[in-house]
């Protein structure tokens, strides 16, 4: 089975599987991806990301078997959206950072945190800068790397708490993983981390230097459009709103 496999639990490592619920969009690529978890022998699963509000998909993740744990990679719409009525169906508890994603007793997810369920040892990993709350969770073959990570294409910054300094740090972390395979929160799974993180890092310096000589050529005073209009070129201008919060975000990165 390929992505996108709509509705269907695909396999794609011996203890992750994904789930892709049919809410394709510009910023959610063919959807998003709901990963399921679970250990050799074990009779329970742990649930990455919900999704957004959408029947079809909370009746399909319901079907699946017992869900005692739900983990919250941020706070996205796409993300969290379902949280309420996947807890309603599977009585599960969620774990996040932010604590309006909380429910039952299991308490918020901190940096370094090693989670035991479904037979499996679960790192959490502090990645912000897409969304100052964004997560990765580490597995022994691979992580989850939500919206940090892609499955294809580069990673918005939000223009509410994502911030870039940071997330070059968290791209900078993740590629020490190594080689493991990337669960992305959208678009298809990629076989090597490290050479994903790699080339994340070559492009937000190679947009960087791009800015500057926006800025050289168009002078300090120019206008985060006009700075899309010369820089974003190669990009679809059906993005350039959503180009116009990374110019943002290199401004502020390159101005602090
Ligand atoms: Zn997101």
């Amino acid at each position: 089975m390929r992505h996108p496999a709509y509705g269907l639990l695909r396999p794609v490592t011996e203890t992750a599987s994904v789930l892709l619920c049919n809410n394709p969009g510009l910023m959610t690529l063919d959807g998003t991806n709901t990963w399921v978890l679970r250990g050799k022998g074990s009779d329970e699963m742990v649930l990455v990301d919900p999704g957004p509000e959408d029947d079809e998909h909370v009746a399909k993740i319901a079907e699946l078997g017992a869900i005692p744990l739900v983990l919250i990679s941020h706070r996205h719409d796409d993300h969290t959206g379902a949280i309420d009525k996947i807890v309603e169906r599977t009585g599960a508890v969620v774990r996040a950072v932010g604590s309006g994603f909380l429910r039952g007793l299991g308490g918020p997810l901190t940096d370094g945190e090693v989670i035991d369920a479904a037979g499996l040892k679960i790192l959490v990993m502090a990645t912000p800068g897409h969304t100052a709350d964004s997560l990765s969770f580490v597995l022994d073959d691979a992580v989850l790397t939500a919206d940090t990570v892609l499955g294809r294409g580069t990673t918005v910054i939000d223009s509410e708490d994502g911030a870039l300094g940071e997330y070059l740090e968290s791209l900078k972390r993740l590629q020490g993983l190594g080689h493991r395979t990337v669960l992305p929160g959208h678009g298809p799974d990629l076989d090597d981390l490290e050479a994903v993180t790699a080339m994340y890092l070559a492009h937000r310096e190679q947009r960087l230097d791009q800015v500057r000589g926006a800025l050289r050529a168009l002078g300090d005073d120019a206008t985060t459009r006009q700075i899309v209009e010369h820089v974003y070129t190669d990009v679809d201008e059906n993005l350039w709103d959503y180009a116009e919060w990374s110019v943002q975000a290199q401004l502020d990165y390159l101005r602090s």
